[in-house]
């Protein structure tokens, strides 16, 4: 007897929904299960990222970087405004639209990619069939040759301070605020905390970040992050390392506010916020996922175990995206979704992994692909380095928007880029470029002897390379050539 679908997809966030629609397109009779419901009970597609992600907080980043430029940088050009003023619930609802727009546009793809969205809750059982629970409690069973788990991660809770959702909120409630909290804590200076906390500071909160590390963005090639971290201080972010949040205690009330304890160096301390985030990172959610029988093995830290091309142990049964090892960012998620529904087609497909750019949206953007110096050190690699500030390249001059400089090594005997990092305007589209390059196996010759438009950002990246070699031209070179 034939299965009901060639592939069933559990959850349709950036991974579940690019593999849904790949697959689709490779010709397989698809179905995607997603349990997301509006608050009109209609079906949700696009998971965190389309929804309390990526998009969200880049419309509020956005918001809030305008507000900074009219309240700050007009009067520079010569452009007048009366006092410059905040509607927070205006940016809010602009954010929501913003979401609808995209998550719409996702039930637009599967429409004409003929993939069936199912509403309900998945759960695999043994043998690929894929029990979907609706909202009203009826369930069905389907049958499937393929099953791709995309079911995503939810932010981690931490026992001293426990959301209540309104005082202490995780990265989806810091995306609601309704007014501009005057005091808000920030527990984690990683990707989401940075990003968050600079949404609400630079439309006045006083924002003080608790990192429990002594290293800032240890992940980060360390220059960039010294950089980094200087630009974010002259922003006004209180980022205190080596403080460790040890307990929180709420205040209800007409005011309400919390008090957080959290030890550093000198001691326990305590601090006093009107509104906390709490951005420790995040956690797989397989809650309800697996049936015990369905064969499916997870690792100690709760991530579905997979090979590289993302097969779990049980044939035909694949998983992708936040549930899986490796970086919790979509783009890495919807490639893996490309790749396992490629698969299924018996194409060759792979991924590669050692080229996943990530990007911090701060302003100035944050944003790396290949190596960081730390790791070429500890891997005895021999490496060449060159850099360039923004502060030599007109267009970021131009733009008053010069802080922070394009980092590139590369391989000291072959000439090989191993890795870009960047603080700097439009980072995140300047560390395609490398990607793209670092794909073909390019040199930092081989960047150098690109012609780069004049003037443009990407000038730093050309100069970069250029220096790597000792002959960048808009600097003077450490080495001479
Ligand atoms: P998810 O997006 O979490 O989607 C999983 C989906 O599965 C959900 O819709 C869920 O409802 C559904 N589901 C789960 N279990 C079931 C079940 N049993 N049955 C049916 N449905 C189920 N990443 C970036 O790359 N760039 C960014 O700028 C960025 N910014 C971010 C900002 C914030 C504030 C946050 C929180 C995250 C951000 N991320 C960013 C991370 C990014 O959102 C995630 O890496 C990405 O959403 C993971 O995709 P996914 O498809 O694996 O999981
Ligand atoms: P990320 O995983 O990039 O989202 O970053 C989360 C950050 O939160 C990490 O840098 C952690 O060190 C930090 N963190 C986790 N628990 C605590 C805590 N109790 N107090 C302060 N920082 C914490």
């Amino acid at each position: 007897m034939s299965a009901d679908y060639d592939v069933i997809v559990i959850g349709a966030g950036p991974a579940g929904y690019v593999a849904a629609i790949r697959a689709a397109q490779l010709g397989f009779n698809t179905a995607c299960i997603e349990k997301w419901l509006d608050n009109d009970n209609k079906l949700v597609l696009g998971g965190t990222c389309l929804n309390v992600g990526c998009i969200p907080s880049k419309a509020l980043l956005d918001s809030s970087h305008k507000y900074i430029e009219a309240k700050h940088e007009f009067g520079l050009h010569g452009i007048e405004t009366g006092a410059v003023k905040i509607d927070v619930p205006t940016m809010i609802q602009r954010k929501e639209k913003v979401v609808k727009q995209m998550s719409g546009g996702i039930g637009g793809l599967f429409q004409a990619n003929k993939v069936t969205p199912i509403s309900g809750v998945g759960k695999l059982l043994k043998d690929k069939k894929v029990e979907v629970t609706s909202h009203d409690g009826k369930s069905q069973v389907l049958t499937a040759d393929h099953v791709i788990i995309a079911a995503g991660s939810v932010p981690i809770e931490i026992p001293p301070a426990p959301t209540d959702g309104d005082v202490i909120v995780d990265s989806t409630g810091a995306l609601e605020f309704q007014e501009v909290p005057k005091r808000l804590g920030v527990i984690g200076a990683g990707v989401i905390g940075l990003e968050l906390g600079s949404v609400w500071s630079r439309l006045g909160s006083e924002v003080v970040v608790l990192e429990a590390t002594e290293n800032f963005l240890p992940m980060v090639d360390q220059q960039i992050a010294k950089e980094a971290k200087k630009i974010l201080i002259k922003q006004k972010l209180d980022i205190k390392l080596g403080a460790m949040v040890t307990g929180s205690k709420l205040k209800k009330g007409k005011s309400p506010s919390v008090a957080v304890q959290y030890k550093d160096k000198e001691g326990d301390q305590e601090i006093i916020f009107d509104k906390l985030i709490v951005c420790v990172g995040r956690k797989p959610y397989t809650e309800g996922l697996l049936s015990d029988d369905c064969g499916v093995e997870k690792d100690e830290r709760g991530f579905i175990k997979v090979d590289d091309h993302c097969l779990t142990n049980v044939a035909g049964v694949y998983a992708i995206g936040d549930v899986v090892r490796g970086p919790m960012l979509a783009h890495k998620g919807s490639e893996e979704g490309v790749m396992v529904a490629e698969i299924i087609a018996g194409q060759k497909a792979a991924m590669n992994y050692d080229l996943i750019p990530s990007v911090i949206y701060t302003h100035p953007e944050i944003a790396s692909i290949g190596k960081t110096e730390e790791q070429l050190k500890a891997e005895g690699v021999e490496y060449k380095v060159g850099t360039f500030p923004f502060l030599a390249v007109g267009r970021a001059v131009a733009a008053n928007d010069a802080d922070g400089m394009v980092k590139m090594l590369a391989d000291a005997k072959t000439d090989r880029v191993l890795g870009c990092h960047i603080v700097g305007p439009s980072a995140a589209d300047l560390v395609q470029t490398v990607t793209l390059a670092m794909e073909f196996s390019t040199s930092a010759e081989d960047i150098g002897m690109t012609v780069f438009a004049h003037p443009a950002l990407s000038e730093a990246v050309h100069e970069a390379a250029l220096a790597v070699n000792g002959h960048a031209i808009h600097m003077p070179n450490r080495k001479k050539r």
